[in-house]
């Protein structure tokens, strides 16, 4: 541990900051979210002391501990949670509890689960719609050739509020070799807006460590960065 997190954060804003601005944005119009997964608390507080107040968690039953724990801790801490990865239908009472943004609705059967829950809760969450981009078997997310018509779907339901997309980009060596998929991504954000302008489809969440710089150059407004903050995860 030779790099503080205040250190990597440090040298991450100044990275996004320059990709901001060589996609004629502001830095600030891009939000930094730190993925916890496998993160200790006592690292989030120092994240946290750093700056950072928007935090990803990609399984809820390893949140719940942590974000319980740490709202015990700081009541007064008005951080924000975002769950990023695939929703178990049977967790979505407890993801709304705990969760202030859903990232990850990557079908219509998540999108009910949380609306019901949500509607019982007397919350409306916001929520990006998960597209898989590359169409990969393994990966979740709304094929791109559906989610037009899932969009309308999903903006009937009651207690939710879509407010963008997300995608995980394939893993690759060269990050360059994934910016269509940023690309194709921000297109089909594009064209969401023509078929149903009175949603807000202002938030784009797309890169990670190893890409988020090309992320931004195509229009991310959201990066999901773990390694990046807080270094490599254990194996
Ligand atoms: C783990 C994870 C990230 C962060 O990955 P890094 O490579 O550590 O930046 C981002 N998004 C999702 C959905 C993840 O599961």
């Amino acid at each position: 541990m030779s790099e503080s997190i205040a250190d990597r954060l440090a040298r991450v804003r100044q990275t996004v900051a320059e990709a901001a601005l060589r996609s004629g944005r502001r830095p600030e119009d891009v939000l930094i979210i730190g993925v916890t997964k496998t993160v200790p608390l006592v690292l989030i507080e120092e994240a946290w002391a750093a700056g950072l107040q928007h935090f990803g968690e990609n399984r809820v039953q390893e949140a719940e501990e942590k974000i319980t724990a740490w709202r015990a801790a700081h009541p007064e801490r008005q951080a924000t949670w975002h769950l990023i990865g695939h929703l178990q239908t049977n967790k979505a009472r407890t993801a709304v509890s705990l969760f202030e943004m859903i990232q990850s609705i990557d079908s219509l059967r998540v999108a009910e689960a949380v609306s019901r829950r949500a509607v019982q809760a007397g919350r409306t969450v916001p929520v990006l719609l998960e597209v898989n981009v590359g169409g990969e078997p393994t990966k979740y997310g709304f094929h791109p050739d559906a989610v037009i018509e899932a969009a309308g779907q999903v903006a009937r339901l009651p207690g939710l509020r879509i407010v963008g997309l997300m995608t995980v980009a394939p893993l690759v060596a060269d990050p360059e070799a994934v910016r269509p998929v940023f690309r194709r991504l921000r297109e089909l954000r594009d064209r969401l807006q023509i078929h149903y302008p009175s949603i807000p489809w202002q938030h784009l969440s797309m890169g990670m460590t190893n890409d988020y710089v090309v992320a931004i150059e195509e229009g991310a407004t959201m990066v999901r960065l773990g390694r990046a903050i807080f270094g490599e995860r254990p194996a």
